[in-house]
């Protein structure tokens, strides 16, 4: 450990001590009832860059569930397997709705605002369900061969407490399968969905997993390319403009990276040229986004200077 290691560690031990209470202020999801069986006061966070190093603080080794963050996952599966036809299918615009909102996509026939809205992550699980003989086992294989450990899994728990509690989920597959949207069968989409929101990691094996995404495509620890430069950027223009939801302009004055949120609780930022962070505390505000995590990202980036407008 150098000298840097140590002054980044310290500085987010700092900032997780001084969010320490503030966890009191969300809410823990809990229309997934299985996702609501966590300790609200754990913590964590961590920062991996593409240079090899590695920086953590508080409950970072802690698995807890990736949720939506399983969306980015998702998108660039799809895209390396059907390449710009998927364009066709869904958008990327921000759609200035909540998550999981259904009205926007009757008047817009089908066709998602974007691929980490609800109804677009169903359209890219679409893709990967009728493209991969067996999609969900692909998936897990793809998000453990980019953390380097195949002990990562899916939570069974909150598989069959999303399965059970997934109506407005199907209700949005089914409304674009009305519009010719959706190829394979519903519950077949459904299942592939809720599997890899299921998956569990913690803060270091997300930030590392995603360091790809902050190199032009390429795993900087493997050098392998695990999607081509066009595909970074979109997925980054994506996360930049829509990956916090309704709160992605806010998310931007605050803290101005491509960001994906998960109501485990979960956030991931990419720095571009730079490297991952990811936060983690289980309550959220009412957008769906963890109330630590967005603090933890405001600081840490305003503390290190990362935000890509500057
Ligand atoms: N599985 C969750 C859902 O479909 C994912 C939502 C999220 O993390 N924002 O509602």
């Amino acid at each position: 450990m150098n000298n840097n290691t140590t002054d980044l560690e310290k500085k987010l031990q700092a900032l997780l001590l001084a969010e320490q209470d503030n966890f009191l202020q969300g809410k823990v999801a809990d229309y997934i009832p299985a996702l609501a069986n966590v300790k609200p006061e754990l913590m964590g966070i961590s920062v991996a860059t593409i240079d090899g190093q590695f920086f953590g603080a508080g409950d970072y080794q802690h698995p807890f569930s990736i949720q939506s963050i399983s969306k980015v996952f998702g998108l660039v599966m799809a895209m390396n397997r059907i390449g710009d036809s998927i364009w066709q299918r869904v958008r990327m615009e921000p759609s200035g709705q909540p998550f999981n909102s259904i009205v926007q996509l009757e008047w817009e026939k089908g066709i998602p605002r974007n691929p980490v809205i609800n109804a677009g992550a169903l359209l890219v699980s679409d893709v990967l369900t009728s493209h991969f003989s067996a999609s969900k086992l692909a998936f897990l294989t793809f998000v453990r061969k980019l953390a380097n450990n195949e002990k990562i899994h899916i939570d069974n728990q909150v598989y069959l407490s999303e399965l059970k509690h997934g109506n407005l989920n199907a209700a949005l597959a089914y409304l674009m399968k009305s519009f010719g949207n959706i190829e394979a069968e519903i519950p077949d989409v459904l299942s592939h969905y809720f599997t890899q929101c299921s998956i569990s990691m913690s803060c270091q094996q997300l930030a590392t997993s995603l360091l790809f995404l902050a190199n032009k495509g390429v795993d900087p620890r493997t050098q392998k390319s695990i999607c081509t430069i066009r595909d970074a950027h979109k997925v980054n223009a994506i996360l930049s403009t829509s990956g916090m939801y309704d709160q992605s302009g806010e998310f931007a004055f605050s803290v101005g990276l491509p960001a994906k949120s998960g109501v485990g609780g979960g956030i991931i930022a990419i720095v571009p040229g730079y490297g991952v962070i990811c936060a983690w505390s289980p309550p959220l505000n009412s957008y769906g986004n963890s109330v630590v995590g967005m603090n933890l990202m405001a600081a840490i980036t305003e503390e290190l200077g990362l935000s890509i407008y500057h």
